[in-house]
């Protein structure tokens, strides 16, 4: 067994798993991410770890991942063992191995001056170990117990409480209005970001460990609300929170401007060669314009690459973040500081400090040919907000095609409102401390109950609501509680 040398960071310098060459990447779909990774190396990086006398990782995760013993197993080669810790706590460590932006890396200690261990490398190289050695397989409950409980939704959260509520024995059917399982893993994340045969392998273990799935079922539309109440114990709402915000400014009404998940989704369908409905989406040969700085304009960006634009440019209303840590955003906060976007990488224009007015059709076909927009400044409000002041007005920047990422509302619909669920000033539905909402036995999780957040999130409040259900149904729970609910107690209330 390999000896884990107490100064390890200062032997080996950082290096996570790294992403393919921006110019070869973005002429495919293929994940941005390099599909090969050496096991010595990840062994070095394991090493890295101080196993801190508290392990500030671990609170920087949501799901309160036990990072500290796996660096250590993985580094001792024990990659098995490394695997149950992993999903002791996250039922798909791929999921966020892939995808999550780390905050754990953020919080590590070495952070603090140095570089830290690259934690979700060494996450996504366990589980990516676990499936080529077939060790993840399906884990079907001992006994069954007589309840059934619906899960509305079939994204991370949703499949995490499912997978949890049928290891506690209940029986759970998944209803999804999407042709297929996933959420927002399945359509909305470009291929380039997660190829879905990740997701479908994790549906297919769901499955088999005797989840039932119904898909173009949408609850309160095709499925009635009622039959939820009639042929189940308790339900959980896991809907998500996608509803787009919208711009309403002049010419909004054009061909040519359309939401970031109409756009996404249309992709996803295309290299999952399904039926496109709807208008065709695509950037091919056109001046695209991303509005939204974040990552799902990030994602639109990156799809415009592929889809082989003219020019790409991504606008954001606010200022580039500075490089380093400002003196007010001291470690272990998560810094917020500037990072290039993968889609970034590939070549784009980044605009901050702009401020869209109108879009404009110059040659009168109906469709959008520009935005006009402001240069702006932001300057400390006072004791108020910053407060903006234009630099430059009505600037040109020439656009056939709009892409609206500016955010999430709330989810969509909530398909119990019929019922009397209520719902929050934000759109979220309103749940109480045990994530149940007003009508008993509905419950709330993820992005529905949470607003737009994060896969690592959904997937805790899916582990978390599971806990609460199982609770409800039989007043005693051995389902594990998350790192947020870990000084609970597990007591029948
Ligand atoms: C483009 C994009 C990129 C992202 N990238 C990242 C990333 O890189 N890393 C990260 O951590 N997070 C990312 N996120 C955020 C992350 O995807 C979400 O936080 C997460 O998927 C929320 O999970 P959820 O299960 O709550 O909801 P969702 O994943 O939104 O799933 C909800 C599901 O409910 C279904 N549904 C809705 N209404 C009904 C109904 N009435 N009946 C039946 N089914 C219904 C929907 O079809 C959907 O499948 C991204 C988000 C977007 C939009
Ligand atoms: S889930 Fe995210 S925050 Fe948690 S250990 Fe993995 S990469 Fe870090």
């Amino acid at each position: 067994m390999a000896e884990r040398h107490p100064g390890g960071y200062r032997r080996h310098r950082r290096q996570p798993i790294g992403k393919r060459d921006p110019e070869e990447r973005k002429q495919d779909y293929e994940e941005v991410w390099e599909s090969e990774w050496d096991e010595d190396h990840l062994k070095e990086q394991g090493e890295r770890c101080m196993d801190c006398g508290t392990p500030t990782c671990m609170s920087g995760c949501p799901i309160g991942n036990i990072i500290p013993d796996w660096n250590d197993l993985v580094h001792r080669s024990d990659w098995k063992e490394a695997l149950e810790r992993l999903h002791a706590t996250n039922n798909f460590p791929e999921f966020t191995g892939y995808n999550c932006p780390a905050p754990c890396e953020n919080s590590c200690v070495l952070a603090y001056n140095d570089d830290p261990v690259t934690i979700k490398s060494i996450e996504r190289a366990i589980v990516d170990r676990g499936w080529e050695e077939g060790w993840i397989e399906p884990e079907p409950p001992q006994t069954r117990s007589d309840y059934a409980v619906a899960v509305v939704g079939s994204g991370p959260a949703g499949l995490s409480a499912a997978q949890q509520l049928n290891r506690a024995g209940h029986h759970v059917t998944v209803f999804e209005r999407a042709d297929e399982v996933g959420g927002l893993m399945r359509y909305g994340i470009p291929d380039q970001k997660f190829e879905k045969h990740r997701v479908q392998r994790r549906v297919d273990q769901l499955r088999a460990e005797g989840i039932t799935f119904e898909t173009n079922a949408e609850v309160g539309g095709n499925v009635p609300v009622e039959r939820l109440e009639d042929d189940f114990d308790a339900s959980v709402v896991a809907v998500g929170s996608q509803k787009p915000i919208d711009l309403d400014l002049p010419g909004r009404d054009l061909d040519g401007i359309h939401f970031a998940m109409d756009y996404l989704t249309q992709q996803n369908r295309r290299n999952a060669r399904k039926d496109v409905p709807g208008p065709d989406i695509d950037a091919e040969g056109k001046n695209v314009v991303v509005l939204g700085g974040g990552d799902t304009g990030a994602d639109c960006v990156a799809t415009a690459h592929r889809q082989g634009a003219k020019q790409v440019v991504q606008i954001e209303l606010l200022p580039k973040p500075p490089v380093e840590r400002p003196p007010d955003n001291p470690w272990p906060d998560q810094p917020q500081t500037y990072k290039k976007t993968y889609a970034q990488q590939e070549g784009a224009v980044e605009e901050y400090c702009v401020d869209t007015n109108e879009f404009v059709d110059q040659d009168g076909d109906g469709s959008v040919d520009a935005i006009l927009a402001d240069r702006i400044m932001w300057e400390e409000g006072g004791a108020g907000p910053p407060q903006k002041t234009v630099t430059q007005s009505n600037v040109q920047i020439d656009a056939d095609l709009v892409v609206l990422a500016v955010g999430f509302e709330a989810p969509e619909s909530s398909p119990f409102e019929p019922l009397g669920v209520a719902i929050n000033d934000d759109g979220t539905l309103a749940t109480d401390e045990t994530m149940m909402t007003n009508v008993d036995g509905v419950f709330a999780a993820g992005d529905a109950e949470m607003g737009p957040s994060l896969i690592v999130w959904a997937i805790g409040s899916g582990r978390d609501v599971a806990r609460h259900v199982d609770l409800h149904l039989t007043g005693e729970t051995d389902l594990p509680p998350s790192l947020e609910t870990s000084n609970e107690p597990i007591v029948s209330m």
